[in-house]
């Protein structure tokens, strides 16, 4: 049986990958300090033999014999990220040395859980995986930014240097369930305040733009990233390539729950990207992989769920 570690598997996404790595036979390690993740997204999984929890954090080193790793232990939400920026920074950074001295000990693969936030405020559109982006190093967002830059310089180095297989995906904006209420994405807030009767708060004039994946097409590809030859390591997007304005998603968030929220704007916060579309052609060449799920589908079982839990 598979080893698989997760770092950051009692989170949103985390969580999905675990259920997926364990339905298809793995032993699977949840690695998680519960910063953001809960223990009620993975207590379905707490019981079964071939799941164990590691209540620990990423930034001190970890020794078990795995044959995978996944590294998703980061905060993600600009809110929680932004909370104590030098932890933000230290979880990417050291987080990241220690999976891969890790992987490196036990020869695992590693896949390095990356972001569109590596392209910063992008003015190349839509964004391939040679764009170098345009990030601000010093900025309120450059804990995380630099944080997953510098993790990805990490993958390659250690590539390089120790033949450490790794394969990094950068991810674009995914929704789900099991986003907490509070997380602070913009996804989460527009349908927990549509659901609740709260004004829908839109940053900005809400003309930027984003490109929003169901969470079961990113844990797809993902799988299918893990799977690719040795030598394969990416940066690969992995995102929809649909785009739309803040001002678009809330219209259908408040029709698909049809709820009588007002919009109300607030300001756009320092550096905020004015948009992002991912170019999915590599994804669709090596990993024969595109996104199935659009926008209104995934925003109407992302509704069922909050309903469910508020
Ligand atoms: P999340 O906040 O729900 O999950 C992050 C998980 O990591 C949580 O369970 C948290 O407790 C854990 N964690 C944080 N710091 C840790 C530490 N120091 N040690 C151990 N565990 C720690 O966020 P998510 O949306 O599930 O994101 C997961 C990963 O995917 C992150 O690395 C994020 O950067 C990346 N990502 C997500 C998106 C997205 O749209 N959801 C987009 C791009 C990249
Ligand atoms: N946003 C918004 N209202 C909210 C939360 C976010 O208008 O309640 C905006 C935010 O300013 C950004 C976009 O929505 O322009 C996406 O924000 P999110 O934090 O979800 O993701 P990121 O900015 O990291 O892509």
């Amino acid at each position: 049986m598979k080893c698989v570690l997760v770092t950051g598997g009692a989170g949103f996404l985390g969580s999905h990958l675990c259920d997926r790595l364990i339905q298809s036979g793995s032993h699977v390690v949840c690695l998680d300090n519960f910063f953001t993740g809960t223990r009620e997204n993975i207590s379905h999984l707490m019981e079964l033999p071939n799941f164990e929890l590691a209540e620990r954090d990423v930034i001190w080193p970890y020794i078990k014999n795995v044959d995978e790793i996944y590294n998703l232990a980061c905060p993600a939400s600009p809110i929680h990220y932004q909370y104590d920026p030098v932890k933000t920074i230290n979880t990417s950074v050291l987080g990241m040395v220690n999976m891969l001295e890790l992987a490196k000990g036990a020869g695992a693969k590693l896949l390095q859980a990356s972001t569109s936030e590596v392209y910063g405020d992008p003015v190349i559109h839509p964004q391939q995986e040679s764009y170098w982006g345009n990030v601000n190093p010093i900025g309120k967002r450059s804990c995380y930014d630099e944080g997953k830059r510098c993790a990805e310089t990490l993958c390659m180095d250690y590539h390089r240097q120790s033949e450490v297989v790794v394969k990094i995906v950068r991810i674009f904006n995914t929704y789900g369930p099991r986003m907490s209420e509070n997380d602070g994405r913009v996804v989460s807030n527009f349908i927990v305040n549509a659901l609740s009767g709260k004004d829908i708060e839109i940053y900005g004039d809400g003309t930027q733009t984003r490109s929003f994946q169901y969470v079961d097409d990113l844990i797809e590809g993902m799988i299918r990233m893990m799977a690719t030859e040795d030598e394969f390591t990416g940066p690969v997007n992995i995102g929809n390539p649909g785009e739309f304005t803040m001002l678009e998603l809330a219209h259908l968030v408040l029709e698909l729950t049809g709820s009588k929220s007002k919009i109300v704007y607030k300001i756009l916060p320092e550096d905020d990207p004015r948009k992002r579309k991912p170019d999915i052609t590599l994804a669709k060449t090596k990993l024969n992989w595109e996104p199935t799920i659009p926008l209104k589908e995934g925003l109407l079982k992302t509704i069922d769920y909050f309903e469910s839990v508020m």
